[in-house]
């Protein structure tokens, strides 16, 4: 290698920049000079200027050891040498000409992101130096178009650079980091492509690094620049070589000297990473003072936060580890405090803006109803039950939701609030996600209210009982595939008040349904049923009492989150005799012994659920996958027994239809698609089988297994599973163990992530980016500041809280209204 003068000068200027640090090198000025000056002494041929150069001991220096005045000293006298180096004739020593010698320049500032433009945080970035449209229409797509956006576009991670490798450390095959400096960087041809080389080290030695096909990078490699490399290494002809790394020059001397941590930002295509992290800088730098902190001081200093500004530049390029975890917990807390505040204010709104109705808990009706049941109330069922009556009391309207494991009992519960609503002289409405649901509630109520009282009519889909209110008391259900004109009938007695509970799906409030006084609704299985539907139902001029049921159960911290506008009820104990159900995870060769294993229950006189496999394209391709397995089934396996089939594509007559057969007991199996799955009611099953049970999530797969063990006979779920991946196989091994749901539901979410828990993502909430909902004290504490707050100043209209009043609004107005 020859001799380069140039690059011992930059190196000795960008130390006396560095105050004499010993940082201008990896690994420190001592090793760099000793190789340079083993070049130089080969190199040098007057005898003269090799002893002058000899006495300046490049060979032996202790610039580490000497203390600072010394090393200013002794860095001049060698800068004062160099230019007669220089002069040495130009076939000794190499020198780029474009590099010639100069004297010594004065110190150089620091180098900072350029300040890219004044303006606003609220302009468009197209108004930032550096951003074109095109480059402006690439961030819209990452949901970025203010300055402000850009400063809330997080990166996902941090390259550490503080954990680099030595050079003489680095391991094949892994990913790993080194710091080093540029000694020779060209375009070179790689498998005839233009391509670049470098060789670059440290102090512990040096590495070759191509690019494949990219010429360019060469030019970007300055000799003696200080470089980060992060990438696989591999052996080529015996050599470590680093094949198309990231790359990054560590130029900006902040990023040196502190900024060990490098953002990584999630991009689009066309977006570079070192483009968009150079705006990054330049962005944070420029606009992060104007960020206004909208939390209260008081709370910024009760909870221990960052300020707003030094959380957004910390957020960005942190300090350290510790500074970017306390940047992220802000930012965390400002999400979930924002998102609370929200559905407090939903709250609010839903219950102070229209005058409730309170209904009187009617304690005759109640107990005749309750004393009429086979069975006590568990005392879960009747805690809730009290919950729910001193709710509708209010003048202010129930919103509460209301969790209870499969089979615990919430229909009852349910029911009981309807007839309370009845005796009041007011209309009860029984939401479920879909008509055969509508329909087994429908059936489910009938049978409750026959016990006591007396039927005294039955129309299609209208039961009418006597003996309970000291008037008759109708119930209808209102189902799509109801003829035009009964359905008309029907319509017309809901809106004259002669129908007091109504049973249908969802349908109920989106349609062209009116009632007379809708007083209360309850809605089941609550997850298809979100914020929005919620509004509609005040957009059709009631207030009603809302009771909200799922047999999902919601890991506290999300049901805070998503359902913080609701107050939580949970029946947490299941009515007497139940027992465990058998669960077995099988191998694809049981599935003979699976198929004899339900035989003998059958045989006992008890029935089945067979869930097919999970087929995703689409409903029609599930339901005619559906059919080919129920025709394996019927025709190979079971030809002597009665089997049945449901899936998606049948009619809601024929849904009921065949559901009626296996109620009844005259089908023996049921096959189903998964999509159907939810809340039938059949005690006499104690079989469920479910295939490729490994691609169900945890909470799912509990649901299945709870259409069975609803009587008080042992039952079983028996999982079969093809070839499980990693993440399937810790499902199966979970739900084989695990009976509670709320466990199953926090180990759902642990594994999944709540995006997925729930299917879609809910909408209608602002974004969580920083924050985590696993995260459980940060949203208690987030909640609880959030109720703190709210209770002194529930419009946020004191001039204090004006700015957060801003925040939350913004916030809200992306994903839902906060009307
Ligand atoms: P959920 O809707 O919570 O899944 P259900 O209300 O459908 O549960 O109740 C499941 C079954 O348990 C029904 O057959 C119901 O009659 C019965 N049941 C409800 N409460 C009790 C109780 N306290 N004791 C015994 N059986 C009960
Ligand atoms: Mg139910």
């Amino acid at each position: 290698m020859a001799l380069n003068i140039e690059s011992l000068r930059k190196i000795l200027e960008l130390e006396r920049d560095k105050d004499y640090t010993d940082s201008a090198v990896i690994g420190g000025l001592d090793k760099f000079l000793h190789r340079w000056s083993g070049q130089a002494i080969e190199s040098i041929t007057n005898q003269k200027l090799l002893a002058q150069f000899r006495r300046l001991r490049l060979d032996d220096s202790k610039y580490a050891a000497m203390p600072p005045p010394h090393r200013q000293r002794w860095i001049e006298e060698i800068l004062a040498f160099l230019p007669e180096l220089g002069e040495m004739p130009a076939e000794k020593v190499e020198v780029k000409p474009s590099r010639s010698v100069s004297p010594p320049r004065k110190r150089s500032a620091p180098v900072k992101a350029p300040k890219i433009v004044s303006g606003s945080l609220d302009s468009a970035i197209t108004s930032l130096k550096g951003v074109s449209t095109a480059m402006a229409a690439k961030f819209e797509r990452l949901g970025v178009k203010t300055v402000r956006d850009l400063l809330y576009f997080f990166p996902h991670r941090h390259l550490d650079y503080s954990q680099r490798q030595h050079i003489a450390e680095l391991a094949e095959g892994e990913e790993q980091t080194i710091m080093a400096n540029v000694w020779q960087a060209q375009e070179t041809r790689l498998g005839g492509r233009r391509s670049t080389e470098a060789i670059v080290g440290d102090e512990t030695g040096n590495v070759r690094v191509v690019w494949f096909n990219n010429p360019y990078i060469a030019k970007s490699l300055p000799t003696n620049a200080q470089v980060v490399i992060s990438g696989r290494v591999r052996l080529f002809g015996g050599r470590h070589v680093f094949q198309s790394p990231e790359w990054e020059l560590l130029e900006d001397k902040e990023l040196v000297h502190t900024g060990r941590l490098v953002p990584l930002y999630s991009l689009t295509r066309g977006l570079k990473p070192r483009q968009v992290r150079k705006l990054m800088k330049a962005v944070v730098d420029s606009f992060v003072d104007k960020v206004e902190d909208f939390l209260p001081p008081e709370l910024i200093k009760h909870c221990q936060l960052l300020k707003l500004p030094q959380a957004i530049a910390q957020a960005h390029y942190p300090e350290d580890e510790k500074a970017k975890d306390k940047a992220r917990y802000r930012l965390a807390f400002d999400e979930l405090f924002i998102l609370q505040l929200g559905v407090l204010g939903k709250k609010h709104e839903w219950q102070e803006s229209q005058p409730g109705n309170p209904l009187s808990p009617q304690p005759a009706p109640l107990e005749t109803f309750l004393k009429s049941l086979p069975f006590e109330l568990t005392a879960a069922q009747q805690k809730v039950l009290k919950e729910l009556l001193s709710d509708l009391e209010k003048p202010i309207p129930m919103s509460r939701l209301l969790q209870g494991e499969v089979g615990s009992g919430k229909t009852v519960v349910a029911t009981s609030a309807l007839l309370v609503a009845a005796a009041n002289g007011c209309q009860g409405a029984f939401m479920a996600p879909t008509e055969i649901l509508a329909e087994q509630h429908f059936t489910n109520v009938g049978q409750l209210l026959s016990r006591e009282g007396k039927q005294i009519a039955e129309e299609d889909n209208l039961r009418t009982f006597s003996g309970i209110l000291d008037r008759p008391l109708t119930v209808a259900l209102l189902i799509g595939d109801l003829k035009q004109a009964r359905k008309q009938e029907i319509q017309r007695q809901i809106a004259s008040g002669e129908i007091d509970i109504i049973i249908g799906t969802h349908a109920l409030i989106q349609k062209e349904v009116g009632f007379k006084n809708l007083s209360l609704v309850v809605v089941d299985e609550q997850h298809r049923f979100g914020v929005e539907q919620r509004s509609a139902l005040r957009q059709k001029g009631f207030n009603p009492h809302v009771l909200v049921m799922t047999a999902t159960p919601i890991p506290r911290t999300l049901a805070l989150t998503l359902y913080g506008d609701l107050d939580l009820s949970v029946i947490d104990e299941l009515p007497p005799g139940r027992q465990a159900i058998k669960t077995k995870w099988l191998k694809p060769e049981q599935r003979d012994s699976a198929y004899a294993f339900l035989r003998r229950q059958v045989a006992e006189g008890r029935q089945a659920f067979i869930i097919c496999p999970l087929v995703e394209e689409s409903e029609a391709i599930q339901a005619k996958a559906a059919v080919a397995e129920y025709e394996r089934l019927s025709g190979e396996v079971f030809p002597d027994l009665k089997l049945g089939l449901i899936h998606g594509r049948l009619s809601a007559a024929e849904k009921d239809r065949v559901m009626h057969r296996f109620r009844s007991g005259e089908l023996q199996v049921l096959v189903s698609t998964p999509v159907v799955e939810v809340g039938i009611d059949v005690p006499n099953a104690t079989v469920m089988l479910v295939e490729s049970a490994d691609r169900f999530g945890l909470s799912q797969l509990h649901q299945f297994r709870g259409r069975v063990g609803r009587g008080s006979a042992q039952s079983y779920c028996m999982l079969l599973a093809e070839s499980p991946s990693e993440i399937g196989q810790q499902r199966l091994d979970i739900i084989e163990k695990v009976q509670d749901g709320f466990q199953l539901a926090e180990e759902d979410l642990r594994l999944r992530g709540p995006g997925e828990f729930f299917g879609t993502r809910q909408s209608g909430l602002p974004d969580l980016r920083m924050a985590k909902l696993s995260d459980v004290t940060l949203l208690e504490l987030a909640r609880a500041e959030a109720i703190k707050l709210f209770d002194k100043d529930p419009g946020l209209k004191k001039p204090a809280h004006a700015p957060l009043a801003k925040e939350l609004s913004r916030a809200w107005q992306g994903g839902g209204e906060l009307s």
